[in-house]
């Protein structure tokens, strides 16, 4: 097999001054995605153990070579270019010309629609094409960022996604080059990532540079969109979640056909997985309980008016459900889906009344008891009771069924009254704990930037599972 490989598939370095030992034939393709286990499918990659020496086998991971291959050649050319100009250093100038009437522009050969925006008496001309990479340029006058770190992840998702918005040029009457002033990464992630000959561009013709920079400008300051709020990401993802699950049922002809997550989220990554559960759990309790509604701040703003970071209420989910894809059928008894709902709202209902209820005073922040509500959800301080009330709620079952506990603890059967009882006995240990009500250490947590500080109290103060759980 050897003899017609020289070199490694991953790096394409030679292979010589490797011992076969230090050679693994690996699947181009994966086994598991249905590819054949033909020799046709196999390749040598280094994967020597010397120091000095390549281990490409180790360093791709669990993906494919194919794919780790793409991966380190975008890597490379991208290290060599700093921006648009580095790809297209020098446009060819187009040979164009307009209509009298403006209303049809030939560009390089092709007749394309002229559209027009007149703004304030004066006509701003342009036109839409998939452009030659050889016909553009970047424009130095206008687009002066270098390429942005965030131009490798934009790489890979257009190449399994389809572009959205085109990139924006002007043609320049006096080079006869179209530059291009805005979009330069997407082109760059296209030419590099799919080795694309032409560029989704709207051409601005003859447009006034000076004009244009300000426009540009406070495009790219006063007029950004809102970033997406955590919230919302939340509950778009759950949609998606719901659609692909009728997507699935409509596909197997029975509008109530079981599922299993596997099948729902199939190709989905681990943490892909995890937001879409995540998000479909948090979607879940809004549908039995106002709590997320009513105390979880969605952004800086509303964080006066609410006690609980968005982040701090995904991090509580996080640590009480299951957030794997589960195999199991979603009719199967030992599928804990709903019940594990129904946990998390009783937990959530006992944070309302012990934490929260007759506290929370956002119109009175000058209050004890709204300064004490404060203190339990300051992240850093949240962060460290959720870890330590999950460990006295999941110790003090765990002796009471005679059994470790292995799931998170909400993903099981629906608690019955006892554990309830017990749990909130715990609960109520928790934010009855004396260290909440002393003005110094209020202040020490408030202070606190991270979340070993707030540990570290809980140490001195013997704020831990075993206190919780005494009885
Ligand atoms: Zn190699």
């Amino acid at each position: 097999m050897r003899r017609k490989h020289t070199v490694c598939y991953i790096c394409l370095d030679p292979l010589e001054n490797y011992t076969p030992d230090e050679i693994e034939y690996d699947h181009i393709y994966n086994y598991a995605d249905g590819h054949p286990q033909e020799l046709s499918n196999f390749a040598p990659v280094h994967a020597s153990s010397e120091p000095n020496k390549a281990n490409c086998h180790k360093s791709k991971g669990k993906k494919s070579p194919v794919e780790y291959r793409e991966e380190l050649r975008i890597l490379k050319a991208l290290k060599a270019i700093t921006g648009l100009k580095d790809l297209c250093p020098k446009a060819v100038p187009s040979v164009y010309s307009i209509t009298p009437r403006f209303d049809t522009i030939t560009i390089n050969g092709t007749a394309l629609p002229l559209y027009n925006q007149r703004v304030g008496g004066k006509d701003n001309h342009y036109f839409f094409h998939e452009v030659e990479t050889k016909f553009i340029e970047n424009d130095d006058e206008i687009q002066l960022r270098p390429l942005e770190p965030k131009i490798l992840p934009l790489v890979f998702n257009l190449k399994r996604s389809v572009q959205l918005l085109p990139t924006l040029g002007r043609l320049d009457a006096e080079s006869k080059t179209i530059k291009v002033f805005d979009g330069q990464h997407k082109a760059v992630a296209q030419i590099v990532g799919n080795n694309r000959p032409t560029i989704p561009c709207i051409v601005f013709v003859h447009p006034s540079v000076p004009e244009l920079r300000v426009v540009i400008y406070e495009a790219h300051t006063d007029f950004v969109q809102q970033r997406y709020k955590k919230s919302h990401i939340d509950a778009k993802l759950a949609d998606i979640y719901r659609q692909r699950i009728e997507a699935y049922r409509k596909q197997v002809g029975d509008p109530n056909a079981r599922f299993t997550e596997g099948d729902i989220l199939k190709g989905e990554s681990k943490a892909e997985t995890r937001k879409f559960l995540m998000a479909s759990i948090i979607a879940e309790i809004n549908l039995d309980r106002s709590f997320v509604r009513d105390f979880a701040a969605e952004d800086r703003q509303s964080q006066k008016r609410k006690p609980i970071l968005w982040q701090s209420l995904e991090r509580l989910v996080g640590k009480f459900c299951k957030l794997d894809a589960i195999s199991k059928y979603s009719d199967d008894p030992d599928n804990y889906r709903s019940d594990e709902v129904d946990n998390l709202c009783f937990l959530l209902d006992q944070i309302e009344a012990l934490g929260i209820k007759d506290k929370w005073s956002a119109d009175n922040a000058d209050s004890q008891l709204h300064k004490l509500c404060r203190t339990y959800f300051y992240k850093t301080a949240f962060n460290r009771w959720i870890d330590v009330l999950a460990e006295a709620l999941k110790f003090a079952l765990e002796q009471r069924n005679g059994a470790k506990i292995y799931e998170p603890l909400c993903f099981q059967k629906a608690f019955p009254g006892d554990t309830k009882a017990r749990f909130i006995q715990i609960m109520r240990k928790l934010f009855d704990h004396p260290l909440w009500v002393q003005e110094p250490i209020q202040d020490e947590i408030a202070k606190a930037n991270q979340d070993i500080v707030v540990g570290n109290i809980f140490k001195r103060e013997n704020l831990d599972y075993i206190y919780l759980t005494k009885l």
